[in-house]
């Protein structure tokens, strides 16, 4: 009988309504900037995520009911530079007029998109971007999409200022030490070639003076040709490591490593804790041979 209770109990306890989130709401493209906002805003807004882990935001197309949020959304923080980003825009414009749309990459200086390798190629593919959007990966952009959230949030929710300047500023001297922080391990790093499946640190790269080379051509799988010359280049420059995101199929970057007698290593830049993540993929670079 008290076990009867005991379990009565707890089904009750399980369908207590949560409580309502009453919280005003900010939108974001994808959950790094969750993860900026947070910083920022601490638990005073409720953030909504537009691409759920283990979505590429390359090629996203929003849900109907994620509309529902968007629509309650008093600000949107686009990272500028996705191709879904544009698509949705025009669908708002009916929905939620007073969204403010606000592009996170204002201020950067855009890395242009891989070129077509083959030529009289159509331009026309749906992933392709004019701009490589992965500018949260590198410090010094980050720094640039956090004043731009800050203000952003300051003109969106006023009566929050004083609290995000703080935040703000203790934001900013985190992100200035894990940049000396990737600083300092890649220092003595000899080899400062990286081979990558899907091109995510080219701003990472420019910042800290490494080169990338991605097997992934315009958003697609490599050919043949392509991944031929990328055996010849890593051998040439003596990679063995090929990085891969956690979404990716591991497939053609195996076959790599084995033709190079090297590696394949996961990173996850869409993860959540921007922190955690660019110190992982610094290790990762840094244990390189
Ligand atoms: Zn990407």
């Amino acid at each position: 009988m008290k076990k009867f209770l005991y379990i009565i109990v707890l089904f009750l306890a399980a369908c207590q309504p949560k409580q309502k989130d009453t919280r005003e709401l900010v939108s974001v493209s994808i959950l790094p900037q969750k993860y900026f906002v947070d910083q920022i805003a601490g638990d005073l807004l409720q953030v909504n995520v537009l691409v759920p882990p283990g979505s590429s935001p390359h090629n996203y197309s929003i849900l109907p009911s994620q509309m529902k949020d968007m629509a309650k959304s008093k600000v949107w923080l686009q990272i500028g530079l996705l191709t879904f980003e544009d698509a949705l825009k025009d669908k708002l414009a009916d929905i939620n007029k007073e969204l403010a749309i606000v592009n996170c990459s204002e201020g950067i200086e855009p890395i242009a998109g891989s070129e077509c390798e083959e030529e009289g190629h159509d331009h026309e593919h749906a992933h392709h971007e004019a701009y490589d959007p992965h500018i949260w990966l590198a410090p010094a952009e980050s720094k640039i999409m956090a004043q731009n959230i800050l203000n952003a949030l300051k003109a969106g929710f006023p009566h929050h200022s004083t609290s995000f300047d703080a935040n703000y500023e203790r934001f900013i001297s985190k992100i200035d030490s894990v940049s000396s922080l990737i600083d300092q391990k890649l220092a003595s790093l000899t080899n400062r070639n990286i081979l990558i499946f899907h091109p995510t640190l080219g701003y990472y790269a420019r910042q800290f003076k490494l080169t990338q080379t991605a097997l992934e051509l315009d958003g697609k799988e490599p050919s043949p040709k392509h991944m031929k010359s990328i055996v010849d280049l890593a051998r040439e420059q003596n990679i063995r490591v090929i990085f891969i995101q956690k979404e990716f199929d591991a497939e053609n970057a195996q076959q790599l490593a084995r033709e190079l007698d090297g590696e394949v290593v996961i990173i996850d830049p869409l993860d959540y804790d921007w922190e955690k993540q660019l110190q992982d993929i610094t290790e990762k670079i840094a244990a390189q041979k």
